[in-house]
């Protein structure tokens, strides 16, 4: 088990994945999806899955993190305290 990721500014253990990057890349994907599926007629099923499948990948790759108290947004997992 992982331990619970804290805040790197208020030590807040209220923390989630997401940020600006990844809704930036969310807004990204939908920019691209709907004109593929409107105007290209690409298979609405298809193009869902390759954007679920970049949305699970950004997340992976950038890892990035949220403080819900905070508002602090940072990357990469959390060094173990001390
Ligand atoms: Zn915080």
């Amino acid at each position: 088990m992982q331990a619970m990721p804290t805040c790197p500014n208020c030590g807040s253990e209220k923390v989630r994945r997401g940020g600006t990057a990844i809704w930036l890349i969310y807004l990204a994907l939908i920019a691209l999806g709907l004109p593929a599926v409107l105007i290209l007629h690409l298979n609405a099923a298809l193009v869902a899955g390759v954007m679920l499948a970049a949305v699970i990948l950004a997340h992976l790759l950038l890892e990035q993190r949220v403080c819900v108290d905070c508002g602090t947004q940072w990357r990469g997992p959390i060094p173990p305290p001390g």
